[in-house]
């Protein structure tokens, strides 16, 4: 694949060949994940449905426009990683994939996850200060009941600072391109996953199984959008359980608009008449 790169492309050839990727990346699975569970499959899953109200397409439209706008943010930082590597700043190789071991690259693939996932819960527990959250996290916020499109709907300073982890990674480790874009295919499934609404395990069985417990799951997702200073994390909650911010998911009953409880700030959405979960 790398040989067709060979000669290197201009920088802004690079910028649009990243910026279709992601777009790509983001239409099939955040799109193919939309139509085949809030679409396709919906009738027949609304019974796992953690929100009953039905979806609406102004929300998913909303969720796609700020997506895109990170995924040109996503873009540029790219674009820096690129000119990074071609000066010799990074560790972020380019080497023919015969070289590389399976195990290594799984062992790599695994560590981006667990280095994504404590920068992501500082990230997002610091995105809820309330001068951060009113000028930036409340954008995500406004999903009450996300969808899968939300998975990149963030302010685009919120997304240059998400970004900041992927040049991280590059300076910090030595790392192959290819585990990083599986590294990248693997946290947008989990990131869909996390706004997906719809759960089909009950809360007890996340909550018993001794390793299940341990991931985040939608349902803690979909919580966190709802009470907003729980449940920060990504992939797992092991930070949330170790630093006492993981709250078990519960019935919810919201009779008002729900506030931000820190900035007070009101998250637009139609009033609940049912319980959540
Ligand atoms: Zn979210
Ligand atoms: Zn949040």
């Amino acid at each position: 694949m790398l040989q067709f790169f060979d000669p290197p492309p201009p920088l802004w050839q690079a910028g649009l060949f990243i910026y279709g990727f992601l777009v790509l990346r983001y239409v099939v699975l955040a799109g193919g994940a939309f139509l085949l569970f809030c679409k396709w499959l919906a009738p027949k899953i609304h019974s796992v449905k953690l929100d009953p109200r039905p979806l609406k397409n102004e929300d998913a439209w909303r969720e796609i426009r700020w997506s895109m706008l990170t995924l040109i943010v996503f873009s540029l930082n790219g674009v820096f990683i690129v000119a990074a590597t071609r000066a010799g700043w990074t560790q972020l190789s380019t080497a023919p994939l015969s070289e590389l071991s399976l195990l290594s690259s799984l062992i790599a693939v695994l560590g981006l996850l667990l280095f994504h996932d404590l920068y992501f819960y500082v990230i997002h527990r610091s995105m809820h200060h309330p001068l951060l959250y009113q000028r930036f996290h409340e954008v995500h916020h406004r999903s009450l009941s996300p969808t899968p499109w939300a998975a990149f709907s963030f302010h685009p300073l919120e997304a240059v600072v998400e970004s900041g982890v992927v040049t991280l990674m590059v300076f910090l480790f030595p790392i192959h391109v290819s585990e990083l874009v599986a590294f990248q295919v693997i946290s947008l499934l989990m990131n869909i996953y996390g706004h997906l609404g719809y759960d089909f395990a009950t809360r007890e069985y996340h909550e018993s199984h001794r390793i299940l417990r341990w991931f985040n799951t939608t349902r803690s997702h979909q919580h966190h959008h709802r009470r907003f200073n729980t449940n920060y994390g990504l992939y797992t909650l092991l930070w949330d359980r170790i630093l006492g911010t993981y709250q078990t998911p519960t019935e919810i009953r919201l009779n008002r608009e729900p506030r931000h409880p820190e900035s007070g700030t009101s998250i637009p959405g139609t009033l609940l008449d049912r319980s959540l979960f």
